[in-house]
């Protein structure tokens, strides 16, 4: 049995991992740089040991730190929350040598789907619609050219490795192919030390729709719905919804199934999102994810199951408790990142937060380390803060929104608070007629007023 947690990360993720552990009777130890010190997520924590200075690599990114910090404290698994070493499966396969549980998907998973080729070519062969494009790498321009006239331009440049919303290129007549292959491949060496990249067809108003799955070691596999991450920014979420305001229950149980059998298939362990473009009714799959999600907690909360600590129940070997017959979903949820960053021109604002006060009341959730005099530090993500709200429909939860945001006071720093304040009062939002391309005109159109 687990009894003590290593969490390999900070913030807000190191904390909401905490809690799953302690309500568990798990103990916790928590790891930090010299610029976290003061951090709610090592106060909190059983245990703590510094990793490192501020820079992730020497610190959050630092292997042989962190298993020593393990080692030392007698954690006997690891959990690696999302970013950071969250899908290094030199990291998982590091742990597990050390007698360590990781908790996470094997290795083998993990270097399967962080390769966005093979990550295509294996689902597809379990049944999962893709997006078309090039069977595999393409190095050469003619043969870029080739896919890119068979399946039709716009076409998008995607580096294999790629990840974070980096590493694409969008292009749009085959004069611009040959410079944006050769550019994508070099930019990507540099950035993912890996220069492979494929071709796929650029969808134009699709939606961003995802499915939780969670699959234990003894074959069950069950899927917790679809979340609809449409609104982002440089492809980078900044507001989550579930369900998907675009699906009706025939197509959720349809595409549900889909990724529980395929799952089921390539025999996965612990929890994954299965990530689709929907467009015009179809569904296409562009990447797996073997973690957490950052908006993890609006399936708990239209599912009400923990997704923490279902990966730890499975880490331990641990049939799961439920079958999809009994995996019901009620009402709506939806959440906001709030980074500390300048509204609208999205400038990072790292600082200390001067007063502090969250929001509260029925169905209202705030995921986040911040507390008055908290001094963010510049080193890291700018995402401070999470707030989920459910309602039971989901008007009911926009109005719960509103109210939450309204609530919500974080001074001392610049947040993405007004952003949201705004968007979710704009008519295309309320209606949940958005697609991908929708926040960046709408944030273009807010530049021009
Ligand atoms: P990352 O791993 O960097 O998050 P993804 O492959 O998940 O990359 O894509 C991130 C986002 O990029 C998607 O949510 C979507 O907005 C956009 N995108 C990716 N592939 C396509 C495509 N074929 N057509 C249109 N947009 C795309």
């Amino acid at each position: 049995m687990i009894e003590k947690v290593l969490i390999a990360n900070r913030g807000e993720i190191a904390l909401r991992i905490h809690r799953a552990c302690h309500e568990m009777g798990i103990k916790t130890v928590a790891v930090h740089s010299t610029a976290d010190e003061s951090a709610m997520h090592v106060r909190l924590a059983d245990e703590s040991v510094c990793i490192g200075p501020p820079p992730s690599a020497e610190s959050y990114l630092n292997i042989p730190a962190i298993i020593s910090a393990a080692e030392i404290t007698g954690a006997d698994a690891i959990h690696p929350g999302y970013g950071f070493l969250s899908e290094s499966a030199k990291f998982a396969e590091i742990i597990e040598k050390h007698g360590i549980v990781f908790i996470g998907p094997t290795a083998e998973h993990i270097t399967l789907m962080g390769d966005k080729i093979s990550a295509k070519e294996a689902v597809k062969n379990v049944g999962i619609p893709v997006v078309p494009g090039s069977e595999g790498e393409v190095s050469e321009f003619k043969d870029a050219a080739k896919v890119a006239k068979r399946i039709g331009y716009p076409v998008i440049v995607k580096a294999a490795s790629g990840g974070g919303g980096r590493g694409m290129k969008v292009v749009k007549s085959e004069s611009e192919l040959e410079i944006a292959v050769s550019s994508a491949k070099r930019e990507a060496a540099v950035s993912f030390g890996d220069g492979t990249v494929y071709l796929e067809k650029f969808l134009t108003t699709p939606r961003h729709i995802e499915v939780q799955v969670l699959a234990d070691t003894h074959g069950n596999v069950v899927h917790l719905g679809e979340r609809d991450c449409s609104l982002q920014r440089r492809h980078q979420k900044v507001l989550e919804e579930s369900p998907s305001p675009a699906l009706n229950s025939t197509e959720r149980d349809a595409i549900g199934e889909v990724c529980r059998k395929a799952i089921q298939a390539i025999g996965y362990r612990g929890a994954g999102t299965i990530e689709f473009l929907y467009e015009n009714g179809k569904f296409y799959f562009i990447e797996m994810n073997t973690r957490l999600q950052v908006e993890h907690p609006i399936t708990e909360m239209i599912t009400g199951i923990d997704l923490v600590r279902e990966q730890i129940r499975i880490a331990d070997g641990l049939t799961l408790q439920f079958k999809q017959e009994d995996i019901k979903f009620s009402g709506h949820a939806i959440e906001c990142r709030i980074n500390a960053e300048d509204p609208y021109t999205f400038m990072p604002s790292p600082g200390q937060v001067k007063d502090y006060h969250t929001p509260g009341g029925l169905d209202v959730r705030v995921d986040s380390g911040l507390y008055t005099r908290y001094k963010i530090p510049p080193h890291y993500d700018s995402m401070i803060a999470k707030l989920i709200v459910h309602g039971k429909t989901r008007n009911e939860c926009l109005m719960r929104l509103r109210r939450s945001l309204e609530e919500y006071v974080i001074d001392g720093v610049k947040t993405t608070i007004p952003l949201h304040q705004r968007l979710i009062r704009e008519d295309d939002f309320i209606s949940g007629d958005y697609n991908i391309h929708w926040l960046e005109k709408y944030l273009d159109s807010l530049a021009i007023d």
